[in-house]
C-alpha cells in the first residue's frame, strides 16, 4: 500500500475555497465572515505552534487508518485535512498570507457551499484520534486543529445533524442522548430490583443522591439507554467492596460532546453539571465508568473549559476495580472468563490520558487467555467510532471502509471478545464486527470483573461474617422473654434472636408476660406495646412496679409510635431500648447487645 504523499495532497486541493484576490471581489457570506472572525478566540501558543509546524513531510500519512484504506486518496492525509485551517490563519493572521497569499496558500472560504465541503473534512474523514500526531516529529496535533475547524463551524451553525441533534440533548435535557430523569431513575431503580435478587441482600440496592458518600459515580447516558447491565455490575462490585458510594439524580452524564463538536462552552457547561453535584452532595471522589471520551472530558479538558478549580480526585472506574483488588474488598475468580480475550485501547485513554498499563493488569486477574493486539496502547488503531462518528450516518459508509484497519487487527488475535474500556468505541468495534462478519463480541472491564466476583470472599460477606460472629458471641446464652400478641412478628424475633445466640421463651399475651417474668427471671424481655387484654403499657407499669421484675431491661418493640410518648412519659423508670416495626434483624440484634453492653458497664 502506498499512501498518498502530503505534497499530491496539496497539488489534489480541489476544495472550492478562494484565495484572497477572488474574496475581495466576492464578499464572503455572513458566515463564512463570522468563522473566520471567530478563528481568533481559538489561538493560543499550542494551535499556532501546530499551525505553523508543519513541514509537509508525510511522516504521519501511515498513521491514519483513513490514508491506510484509501490510499489513492490525498485527501485522506492528515496534513491535507489540517491545511484546511493553516490557509485561513495564513489569511488572516500571517502577514505572509495577507502579502503573498499565492505563494503561501492563503485562501478563505466565501461560500456557504465552501463552508459544507470543510464540515465534510472535518467531521467525515478524521475521528480526531491523534494517532498521526504521535507519528510527527514536529509535534503537530492535526487532532486539535481539526477540533478547532469543527468549532468555528459548529460556531456559524454548520454541522452534521447527528451532532446538532446530540448537542442540543446535552444543552437542554442535560445528557448527550436525551434520556429523560424519570427515566433514569427507573433503569436504577430496574437494575437495582435485579440485584437484590441476585445477591440476596436487600441493602444492594443502587444508592441515589446520598451525601457524605466516597463515590459520587457517573455514566454514559448509553449505558442507561442500550446497555443497563454495566450499571448493576458497576453496582454489585461497589456492593461487594462495601462502598459507601452513590449515584446523582442529576449531573450523572458525564460523557461531553463538546470535546466532538469543538463548542468548549457546551464542555464547560456538560462539565461543571457533574463538579458541582459531586460539591452538592458531598462525596470524596468522582469514579468515571468506564468510558475514554467521558474520562478525558471530564478529567483533563473540562476543568479548563469549565474554568473550575476541582478540589476532590476523580478517577475511571478501571482504577476503582483494580485497587479494590489489590485492597482485598473484592475477591475474583480468573477462572470464570474461559474465551481468548483481547484489549483495544480506546485513543482517549491510551493516547491523550496515558491510560494503558492499569486495564492490563486487571484485565490478566479476570481472564487467563489475554492476547495484545497489534500495534497496542498508544499506537493502537481507533476503532473508527471516535470523535462523534456514531452519530454522523452519512459517513457510515467511508467510516466502515477506515474500519478494516481495526477489523484485521483483531482477526489477527484469534479473540473470541475484544475487551474496551470506552462505551463509544463498543459501538465503533461491535458495528465493524458485524460489517466484516468477524466471531467475536465485546465487552468491558465491568463485565468481566462482575461476573468473576467472588461474593463469599469480598467485603461485604466478610464484614457481614464479622458481625455475625460478634453478634454471636454478645448474646450467647442471654435467656429473652419474647412479648408479642401477633404470631409472624413473634416468631420473627425470636428466630433472629435463637440465630444470634439467645435462649427465647415466648408470650403472646400480657397476663402470660407477667407470669413468664416472674418465674422464668429472663436476662432482657422485648415488649409489644399493642396487645388485646392486657396492653403493654399496662404490662410494663407492672413489670417495672414489681420487686422481682423491675430489674430486668425492657426493650419496647412496637409498631405504634404514638404510645413512645405514654411509655416515657410514665413516673416509673424508662425503657432500656425502645424499636419502630418494622425492625431489621441486624439492628435488633446490635439494639439489644448495646443494652446488655450498658448494663454489664453500670455494674
Ligand atoms: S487524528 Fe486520526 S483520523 Fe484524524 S487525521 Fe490524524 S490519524 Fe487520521
Ligand atoms: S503533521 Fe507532522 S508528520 Fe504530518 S506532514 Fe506535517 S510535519 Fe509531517
Amino acid at each position: 500500500m502506498s499512501p498518498a504523499t502530503s505534497i499530491e495532497a496539496i497539488q489534489a486541493d480541489s476544495v472550492q475555497v478562494e484565495d484572497e484576490k477572488t474574496a475581495i471581489a466576492r464578499a464572503p457570506s455572513e458566515k463564512a465572515k463570522k468563522l473566520q472572525e471567530l478563528l481568533a478566540t481559538k489561538l493560543n501558543r499550542q494551535i499556532v505552534g501546530s499551525l505553523v509546524g508543519c513541514i509537509h513531510c508525510g511522516m504521519c500519512n501511515e498513521a491514519c487508518h483513513y490514508v491506510l484504506t484509501h490510499p489513492d486518496d490525498p485527501k485522506m492525509t492528515p496534513s491535507y485535512k489540517a491545511d484546511q485551517l493553516r490557509k485561513i490563519f495564513k489569511a488572516n493572521h500571517d502577514w505572509t498570507g495577507r502579502v503573498f497569499p499565492w505563494w503561501v496558500g492563503a485562501k478563505v472560504p466565501i461560500t456557504d457551499e465552501d463552508l459544507e465541503r470543510l464540515k465534510d473534512i472535518a467531521f467525515g474523514t478524521c475521528t480526531n484520534c491523534r494517532r498521526c500526531t504521535y507519528n510527527c516529529p514536529m509535534g503537530v496535533d492535526t487532532a486539535t486543529l481539526n477540533r478547532v475547524m469543527r468549532g468555528l463551524l459548529t460556531s456559524v451553525g454548520v454541522m452534521p445533524e447527528g451532532v446538532r441533534v446530540v448537542s442540543k440533548d446535552q444543552w437542554e435535557i442535560g445528557n448527550q442522548m436525551g434520556v429523560l430523569k424519570e427515566d433514569y431513575i427507573d433503569t436504577l431503580e430496574w437494575m437495582s430490583e435485579e440485584l437484590v435478587e441476585e445477591v440476596g441482600d436487600p441493602s444492594a440496592v443502587i444508592p441515589i443522591d446520598n451525601f457524605n458518600c466516597e463515590v459520587m459515580y457517573t455514566i454514559n447516558p448509553r449505558e442507561v439507554k442500550y446497555d443497563p447491565r454495566t450499571i448493576a455490575k458497576a453496582a454489585k462490585i461497589f456492593w461487594a467492596a462495601d462502598e459507601s458510594w452513590t449515584m446523582p439524580s442529576e449531573g450523572w452524564d458525564q460523557t461531553n460532546f463538546g470535546l466532538f463538536s469543538g463548542d468548549d462552552q457546551l464542555g464547560g457547561t456538560a462539565g461543571k453539571r457533574v463538579f458541582e453535584k459531586v460539591e452538592e452532595l458531598n462525596a470524596r471522589r468522582l469514579v468515571i465508568s468506564e468510558c475514554g471520551h467521558g474520562f478525558r472530558s471530564t478529567r483533563c479538558e473540562a476543568p479548563n473549559w469549565s474554568q473550575t478549580d476541582i478540589t476532590f480526585p476523580m478517577e475511571s472506574s478501571i482504577f476503582t476495580m483494580l485497587r479494590y483488588i489489590k485492597e482485598g474488598r473484592i475477591v475474583v475468580d480468573p477462572n470464570v472468563c474461559k474465551e481468548r480475550v483481547t484489549y483495544h485501547d480506546s485513543c482517549n485513554l491510551a493516547r491523550s490520558c496515558g491510560v494503558t498499563e492499569e486495564p492490563r493488569e486487571l484485565l490478566r486477574m479476570v481472564a487467563t487467555d489475554f492476547v495484545e493486539m497489534t500495534p497496542n496502547r498508544a499506537e493502537n488503531f481507533c476503532c473508527t467510532g471516535g470523535g462523534g462518528a456514531m452519530s454522523m450516518s452519512e459517513y457510515t459508509p467511508r467510516r466502515l471502509v477506515s474500519a478494516k484497519v481495526k477489523a484485521d487487527q483483531i482477526k489477527a488475535t484469534g479473540a473470541t471478545i475484544v475487551v474496551t474500556s470506552c462505551h463509544n468505541c463498543v459501538d465503533g468495534l461491535a458495528d465493524l464486527i458485524k460489517h466484516y462478519k468477524l466471531d467475536c463480541k465485546v465487552q468491558q472491564l465491568v463485565d468481566l470483573v462482575g461476573d468473576a466476583l467472588v461474593i463469599e470472599e469480598c467485603a461485604v460477606s466478610k464484614k457481614k461474617t464479622a458481625a455475625k460472629a460478634e453478634v454471636g458471641l454478645a448474646l450467647d446464652g442471654r435467656r429473652i422473654l419474647v412479648v408479642d400478641d401477633e404470631d409472624d412478628a413473634r416468631t420473627f424475633l425470636s428466630t433472629v434472636l435463637a440465630d444470634a445466640g439467645a435462649a427465647i421463651i415466648e408470650a403472646s399475651d400480657g397476663d402470660q408476660a407477667i407470669d413468664l417474668a416472674k418465674t422464668q427471671k429472663p436476662d432482657l424481655i422485648t415488649l409489644d406495646i399493642s396487645m388485646p387484654g392486657k396492653s403493654g403499657v399496662e404490662v410494663y407499669r407492672q413489670l417495672r412496679g414489681g420487686s422481682d421484675t423491675a430489674s430486668i431491661p425492657i426493650c419496647v418493640v412496637t409498631g405504634h409510635p404514638e404510645f413512645r410518648r405514654v411509655i416515657y412519659g410514665a413516673s416509673t423508670a424508662k425503657p432500656e431500648g425502645y424499636m419502630h416495626k418494622p425492625v431489621k434483624a441486624e439492628d435488633l440484634v446490635n439494639g439489644l447487645r448495646r443494652i446488655f453492653e450498658l448494663k454489664e458497664k453500670k455494674q
